[in-house]
């Protein structure tokens, strides 16, 4: 199977979204955690997940470059470039400087940025990126910790982090479809733009934009715009129908569900969790130390594992009891606590017979994948939007990596009742 799309995305949970959607497009698609040594993983389509979003420009660029080498090394027809549909980055990068980086190491000039994704609210009008019903700088991102997104105006942020200019292909023209964007990029060249954002407030805008872009070597963008791709491998001939595109080996083994997010939807979900299957809530406050945190667990879940229904240990707790636990050790130590007692339990339970694991949290996903020594995932049926079930290498393990705010309040009993 020739690799087709070759994909670099900026974070862990974020290169999953991606899988999902190409998966839904009828693409095979496999993530690889980090660049790996060896040849790529056979898929229509590779998803090389970094963990750059707020590294250092140099580093990020370093290494989204030693991605695109494999990818292209490995006969990729086209790079994506994925990073997050609310555009996080600072004016010193890194979506700019990884994006130029990307397509002078591609002979290219010209590409566009669209992180519109208007399943999850994102939409671009006039330049202007808006999440739900507020402009990006209004939204709660203007305060993001690491990214504080204060402008909305993508011309002008790009701008600030790009070289070469930033130009706007507006609502008017992605209404009329493929053609006109097409045509309208091609102005935007011969006026000397090296990027255009490209609005987009529908999927349909989102197939129009994908199928303009079928020439070139780099796309740009959310999740979102990469759903009009997988047609432009099928209209090529290069991609046959793949009914069976999100196929996985049969699950085995106990189920189970580990959680270190405390976002409102996990805690929701435990809380459903609560009245149907065993249900352990860990207290880091009170046992401050991940070793014991694990013991405990894996000695409460003796005699409790079963294939048809999910043992659930959290280590989730409500916001007041994170600012204590915050208070105590400090807010890195207490998460690393916490992600560590999580990591140990999941690697325990895989040692027990677990055979398929929902893992609820993005960094606490992080930490379950790098002790359980995972370096890819093949990504299978979605659970619940932007979350599948994946297949993992080398542990022939059933994975769910659930992001914090992701999935319905059954979503820990619907996950087992999928294969
Ligand atoms: P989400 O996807 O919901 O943001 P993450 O796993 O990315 O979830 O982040 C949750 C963070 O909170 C992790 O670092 C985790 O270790 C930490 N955490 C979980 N439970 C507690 C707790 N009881 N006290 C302090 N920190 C916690």
């Amino acid at each position: 199977m020739p690799l087709l799309l070759g994909c670099i995305a900026d974070d862990f949970t974020g290169a999953t979204d991606l899988a999902n959607t190409l998966v839904k497009g009828g693409m095979s698609a496999v993530q690889v955690i980090g660049v790996p040594d060896g040849p790529l993983p056979e898929a229509d389509a590779v998803i090389i997940a970094l963990k750059t979003r707020t590294a250092p420009v140099a580093d990020a660029v370093a290494q989204s470059l030693a991605a695109c080498d494999a990818l292209t090394k490995a006969g990729a027809k086209q790079l994506f470039w994925k990073y997050c549909s609310t555009f996080d980055s600072t004016d010193q990068g890194n979506i700019g400087p990884v994006g130029d980086a990307l397509l002078k190491r591609l002979g290219s000039g010209f590409a566009i940025a669209c992180p519109a994704f208007p399943t999850n609210g994102r939409t671009i009008y006039l330049g202007h990126l808006f999440v739900g019903g507020a402009l990006l700088n209004e939204s709660g991102m203007e305060n993001h910790p690491l990214t504080p997104m204060t402008d909305a105006n993508l011309v002008r942020v790009l701008s600030r982090q790009a070289e070469g200019g930033v130009g706007l292909v507006p609502f008017n023209t992605v209404e009329q479809g493929a053609a006109a964007i097409r045509q309208a990029m091609t102005r935007l060249v011969e006026a000397g733009r090296r990027w255009a954002i490209v609005d987009a407030v529908t999927d349909e805008h989102l197939m129009a934009i994908g199928e303009a872009v079928a020439p070139h070597a780099l796309v740009t963008g959310g999740s979102g715009v990469a759903m009009g791709l997988p047609e432009n491998f099928r209209r090529a001939g290069l991609l046959p129908a793949r009914p069976d595109a999100d196929a996985l080996p049969p699950m085995q083994g106990f189920a189970a569900v580990v959680a270190g997010s405390c976002s409102r939807a996990t805690l929701g979900q435990i809380g459903l969790a609560r009245d149907h299957v065993p249900v352990l809530e860990l207290d880091a406050l009170a046992t401050p130390d991940a070793a014991a945190m694990a013991a405990q667990a894996l000695a409460w879940v003796d005699g409790k594992l079963e294939a048809s229904r999910p043992v659930v240990i959290a280590a989730s707790a409500t916001p007041e009891k994170v600012a204590a636990l915050q208070a105590k050790l400090g807010r890195d130590a207490a998460g690393a606590l916490v992600e560590s007692a999580v990591a140990t339990i999941a690697a325990g339970l895989v040692e027990r017979g677990v055979g398929r694991l929902v893992v609820a949290g993005g960094e606490t996903s992080g930490a379950v994948v790098q002790r359980l020594g995972v370096t890819s995932l093949r990504i299978g049926p979605e659970i619940d939007p932007g979350v599948p079930w994946t297949y993992a290498n080398p542990t022939g393990l059933h994975l769910a990596l659930k992001s914090g705010n992701f999935g319905a309040r059954d979503f820990f009993l619907k996950a087992f009742s999928h294969g």
